[in-house]
């Protein structure tokens, strides 16, 4: 049994901007289930619902200086649906914020400050706690500092892990911020460093740092190390060797299991698909549209080039064309929101768009829809495909990251497909892929039998949580 901390930017159900905050509530679960001490350490930003939420006031207060500035901390605590607890750092200054990392106009500019001081914090909770871990997990470029102060002020040394979950964000900031946030300037090195092309990055802090860095698919770990997958960083990644791997996400079917989803007007499962028409007929309500003569199509994600929907933007008269429909949840970049906008004004009746953060309507979407699409450029992991399988509603989607390891294409895999693969990442290949949607949703038993094919695959937490158990026990001290 170890005692594992889990240092984490966002958690699910407390705050979530993306797949980070569903990882940091189901992996802790899943590890607390086998039988480990495990706790998470998060900031209380404004927007989490303390009430709702049953986050309570403790008595542990505490300050924290870095770069000769000094902040206090207070600490409250919750827990997760099966017990696991959360520690919330409050801080006003830092914390007391309408978003988590920044608003449609830009980053906070002093996010650097903001992640400094939550790493150096969530060591001084440990110490307020008498708590040395075994190992300290931080994820993303957010508790990147993590595994470096771990080494750099401390006599007592847990094991560290630190997770990718997305290498495109990776912290970077001008170098003048190395004294503000309490870093001696001999770590600003190109090798075994925290500089990066000139600047500061919290997220190679992080990896060099470390002793296992993890990401979040096996394929996605291969892609990053090429120069071409590896923004910048492939360098870094292929010399920390074999400290560096992908472990899957699994996906929390507590939550994601249409047999017993809450948010749905009718429950369905694989036996009986009844609840599922139902389901299409809310989801076609909702965004305003008729009954379609061909498929419908689902979209939920952050709108973003990122996500191919750029791409799939392009592709809407083809999908039109093809006698598809399309519902688009999700919030992004503005120039990917107007031409889902300008697509839905060419189509009316044929392609709807909903511009919002709306989780009861994501379930509905993976619910009702025919096919989930995700045209992801590249993806770390993607829970929404893993979702979507579970929903009966087969996911089209780039061949790249976590979609390769966990979609297998109908035509490839005849006898065990449950999705749609496109690889090259242009216009034609995902026409094409689309035109081979519309044929198989024609076939109404292959559909089924495909359908019922992606409901039985089962990505839940047991098995990614033993991986991380297996690399817990390489790096515990
Ligand atoms: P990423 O973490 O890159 O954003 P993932 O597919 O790994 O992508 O996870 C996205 C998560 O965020 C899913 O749980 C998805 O349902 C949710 N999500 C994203 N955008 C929205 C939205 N506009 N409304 C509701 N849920 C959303």
């Amino acid at each position: 049994m170890a005692d594992v901390l889990h240092v984490t930017s966002e958690v699910v159900p407390f705050s979530k901007t993306g797949g980070l905050a569903d990882v940091s509530a189901a992996l802790p679960e899943a590890l607390s289930r086998r039988g480990h001490k495990v706790a998470v350490v998060t900031p209380l930003y404004r927007k989490v619902n303390a009430a709702r939420h049953g986050i309570r006031p403790t008595a542990l207060r505490f300050p924290v200086t870095l770069g000769g500035r000094t902040c206090d901390f207070a600490v409250h605590e919750a827990a997760l649906p099966e017990g696991t607890a959360v520690y919330f750092l409050a801080c006003d200054e830092w914390f007391g914020r309408d978003e988590l990392y920044g608003t449609r106009d830009g980053d906070y500019p002093d996010n650097y400050l903001r992640f400094a001081f939550f790493a150096a914090a969530a060591f001084r909770l440990m110490r307020a706690l008498r708590r040395r871990p075994d190992v300290i997990h931080s994820h993303d470029w957010q508790a990147g500092l993590v595994p470096m102060f771990n080494q750099l002020n401390h006599l007592e040394l847990s094991g560290t892990v630190l997770t990718i979950h997305n290498l495109a964000y990776q912290g970077l900031f001008p170098a003048q911020v190395m004294p503000e946030v309490g870093l001696p300037w001999d770590c600003f090195r190109a090798y075994g460093g925290v500089e990066f092309w000139g600047r500061v990055s919290f997220l190679k802090a992080g990896m060099v740092h470390a002793d296992a860095v993890t990401t979040v698919s096996p394929t996605y770990a291969r892609e990053v190390c090429t120069r071409q997958g590896g923004v910048g960083m492939d360098g870094v990644l292929r010399a920390l060797g074999d400290r560096f791997s992908g472990i899957l996400n699994g996906a929390d079917y507590g939550a994601w299991e249409p047999s017993t989803d809450a948010l749905l007007p009718s429950q369905y499962s694989a036996a009986d698909m009844a609840g599922k028409a139902i389901c299409r007929d809310r989801l076609l309500a909702d965004f305003g549209l008729p009954e379609p003569n061909g498929p419908l199509f689902g979209v939920v994600g952050r709108l973003t080039s990122q996500k191919g929907h750029d791409l799939l933007a392009g592709c809407l008269d083809d999908l039109v064309a093809a006698g598809g429909s399309l519902v688009v949840l999700g919030t992004g970049e503005r120039a990917v929101e107007e031409s889902f906008r300008a697509a839905a004004g060419r189509h009316p009746g044929r392609v709807s768009l909903r511009v919002a953060y709306d989780e009861p309507l994501a379930h509905i979407v993976e619910a009702g829809a025919d096919f989930f699409l995700m045209p992801s450029r590249f993806e770390p992991c993607g829970l929404n495909q893993i979702y979507s399988m579970r929903y009966g509603t087969l996911p089209v989607v780039h061949a790249t990251g976590g979609l390769e390891d966990t979609v297998r294409d109908v035509d490839e895999e005849p006898g065990r497909g449950t999705g749609l693969k496109f690889r090259a990442f242009d216009r034609a290949s995902l026409a094409w892929a689309i035109r081979r949607a519309r044929d198989l949703w024609d076939d109404k038993a292959r559909y089924l039998e495909i359908q019922r094919r992606a409901m039985a695959e089962d990505f839940s937490w047991e098995a990614s949580a033993r991986a991380y158990e297996a690399l817990y026990e390489r790096v515990a001290r």
